[in-house]
């Protein structure tokens, strides 16, 4: 992975955050107060018109950056959140050029841990963590065992919305939702739909990406 394919991330993210519009916004205006939406959307926005100033850094450098300029523009309890996982997977990367899929991993598992300390969550407390901290740990186990980019995208996105479907059934214990009590039950949580919809699209174009390059490979190899 190198800053072209964080480029083409967050455009697919922006892309994904876009069409599931309808989702999103009735998902907080349900157990919210209906601006994850918008919050999300102008962050990703902001980011894909970063482009040129993202493109010379290497990865580590770039998601400290990114980092940096979702806390000004994501509002909300999620703006903070997601703004410190970007800037600790920054801070593990480091000045890597070209992480490799374990450092990536690690790096991830480093951005779930910032997200963890700061909302003061966990597990089962229907938000972002509930698809968040499963993804950091497969996504580690999966990297350890070398498993296939392919394969590995299709399990973490897979796992994904599992996790974020099962957010229906969680009393809220955190976030505005938490107000709310047993009414919040049948309702998915906004931020977690959020980070499933982000992380299908980046699996989506990373598993496209490997398949591509196969292909091109079997064409140029006499
Ligand atoms: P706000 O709740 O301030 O309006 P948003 O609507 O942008 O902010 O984001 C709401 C989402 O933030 C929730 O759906 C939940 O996933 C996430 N969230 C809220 N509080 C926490 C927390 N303490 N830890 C982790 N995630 C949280
Ligand atoms: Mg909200």
């Amino acid at each position: 992975m190198n800053t072209t394919d964080i480029l083409s991330s967050l455009a697919a993210v922006q892309a994904a955050i876009l069409a599931h519009e309808a989702d999103i916004e009735s998902l907080d205006r349900a157990i919210g107060d209906g601006d994850h939406f918008i919050n999300v959307r102008r962050g990703a926005e902001v980011l894909v018109a970063m482009r040129d100033e993202l493109a010379p850094l290497p990865p580590g450098p770039a998601f400290g950056k990114i980092g940096m300029k979702l806390l000004s523009t994501i509002g909300g309890a999620s703006g903070p959140l997601i703004s410190s996982c970007f800037i600790a997977m920054g801070k593990a990367l480091n000045g890597a050029v070209e992480p490799s899929p374990q450092q990536l991993a690690a790096a991830f598992a480093a951005g779930v841990e910032a997200i963890k300390a700061r909302g003061k969550a966990e597990v089962g407390e229907k938000t972002m963590l509930d698809v968040l901290i499963p993804a950091a740990r497969q996504w580690q186990a999966l990297a350890d065992a070398d498993t296939p980019l392919p394969a590995l995208c299709e399990q973490l996105a897979a796992e994904a919305e599992r996790n974020m479907l099962a957010t229906r059934d969680m009393l809220a214990t955190k976030g505005r939702a938490a107000f709310l009590g047993e009414r919040a039950l049948g309702h998915i949580d906004p931020g977690a739909k959020t980070c499933q919809v982000a992380i299908n699209a980046v699996c989506a174009i990373f598993a496209a990406d490997h398949l591509n390059a196969q292909q091109l490979q079997r064409s140029t190899t006499p």
